[in-house]
């Protein structure tokens, strides 16, 4: 991390720091992540900032909240590359990667229109699984078809 890197990640004294997005991602993972602008939490967006890694990145500061496990794992539906950095007393208290889940319930949509999760979706949830961790794909649970890497990202974005 470059000391510009450094500065930005670390004015925060307890929260959550979402590292490596990549670059125009960082609405979308506020979205996956509900939001948290509109109950009063405070977020810092840094946006399409050099990265050696990566090209081009995004970083997302959330103050005062720190991210579940399960929201760690949701987040690598959109950015699988991402790294969480759960800060306390301006320290770095943990290190989490977003891995992604096995099983999504409920935030996926079949794109097989006549799978049954889309044709009876008021009473029967999307279940997808797994297919592969990068890049990410998962496949319905109801039809088998498999959602990829861009059809994923276009729908929670
Ligand atoms: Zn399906």
């Amino acid at each position: 991390m470059s000391a510009e890197e450094t500065m930005r990640v670390q004015k925060i004294s307890d929260g959550t720091v979402i590292d490596h997005i990549a670059a125009g991602k960082s609405l979308s993972v506020l979205r996956l992540l509900g939001n948290p602008q509109n109950r009063g939490v405070t977020v810092a967006l840094v946006m399409n900032v050099s990265s050696s890694k990566m090209g081009r990145k995004d970083i997302v500061k959330v103050e005062g909240v720190e991210l579940t496990d399960e929201q760690v794992q949701r987040l690598a539906l959109i950015a699988p590359r991402a790294s969480v950095v759960i800060i306390r007393s301006y320290r770095v208290a943990e290190k989490k990667k977003a891995v992604p889940p096995e099983v999504v319930t409920g935030i996926l949509s079949c794109t097989n229109t006549t799978c049954i999760s889309v044709k009876e979706k008021d009473s029967v949830q999307s279940i997808f699984s797994l297919a592969s961790p990068s890049p990410v794909s998962y496949r319905c649970r109801f039809c088998g078809r498999v959602l990829s890497e861009q059809e994923i990202s276009a729908q929670l974005g």
